[in-house]
């Protein structure tokens, strides 16, 4: 569903992502870990087009995305995306902000596009929070309603980036919990996290980042008890 080939990302004279290639069937779930500056944020940022990449194909679903202009947002939409600060409209309610996409972008009639929004902040355990506004909402809130506005758009695929590393520890679960949901429907899923319960549970498959690079791609399992590669190994006696 994703097909990642070749790319490679300067920042000036850093080669940030180098020949990097990933595919992603659908229904998968691939975890994306590695040290800090590895290049994980800027892969996950090439794929929905938020950052320019210098050469190599990214291919959504058979459709190589634009560089640019209205089809861009149109194919951009099939990619949804968590982050770590929540990035919620502050000024809009939660329903609004989870209708906003749908009805500018996707053209669904209001009534519609409210329902929908209900039904997806009902599955992430927040209906009862619609009229307020995200500063009124725990972190762990406001992270679940910002993965019910990207679902809102119906997207092919998800990526999330670190989206339980701003929250309290205690409301990690109740996002993990809703990101297993989804990958237990089926949602095609990148998800960088330092999670490894997340991992093992959800994941089919680990990548390895570290200097613009995959390392090593593998099974949760066996990358979190025999890690092929030495950078991989020395990373996680760094975490574990
Ligand atoms: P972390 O675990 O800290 O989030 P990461 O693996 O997500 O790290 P990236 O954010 O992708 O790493 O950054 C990769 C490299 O690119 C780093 O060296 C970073 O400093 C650099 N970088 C990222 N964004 C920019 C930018 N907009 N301009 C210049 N350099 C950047
Ligand atoms: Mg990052």
């Amino acid at each position: 569903l994703v097909v990642v080939e070749h790319i490679n990302k300067y920042f000036g004279d850093l080669h940030v992502l180098k020949d990097i290639s990933l595919t992603v069937n659908r229904g998968e779930v691939v975890v994306i870990i590695g040290p800090s500056g590895g290049g994980k944020s800027t892969l996950c940022r090439s794929i929905n087009r938020l950052e320019p990449i210098d050469n190599g194909v990214i291919k959504v679903d058979g459709a190589e995305l634009p560089k640019e202009g209205r089809e861009l947002a149109r194919l951009r939409a099939d990619v949804g995306m968590v982050f770590q600060s929540f990035n919620l409209f502050a000024h809009k309610t939660i329903l609004e902000n989870v209708t906003l996409g749908p009805i500018k972008v996707r053209k669904v009639a209001k009534p519609e596009a409210e329902k929908h929004a209900m039904e997806l902040l009902d599955r992430v355990g927040i209906a009862s929070q619609a009229q307020k506004y995200p500063a009124q909402l725990s972190g762990g809130q406001q992270q679940r309603a910002a993965i019910a506005r990207s679902l809102a758009m119906k997207p092919k695929v998800m990526l999330f980036d670190e989206p339980t590393s701003a929250l309290d520890p205690e409301m990690v679960n109740e996002v993990l919990d809703v990101m297993t949901g989804l990958a237990r429907e089926g949602m095609t899923m990148i998800v960088v996290t330092h999670e490894m319960g997340f991992a093992r549970r959800a994941a089919q498959k680990v990548v390895f980042m570290a200097d613009g690079q995959i390392v090593e791609e593998n099974t949760p399992d066996e990358f979190f008890t025999n890690a092929r590669t030495d950078r991989a190994k020395d990373f996680l006696s760094k975490i574990l």
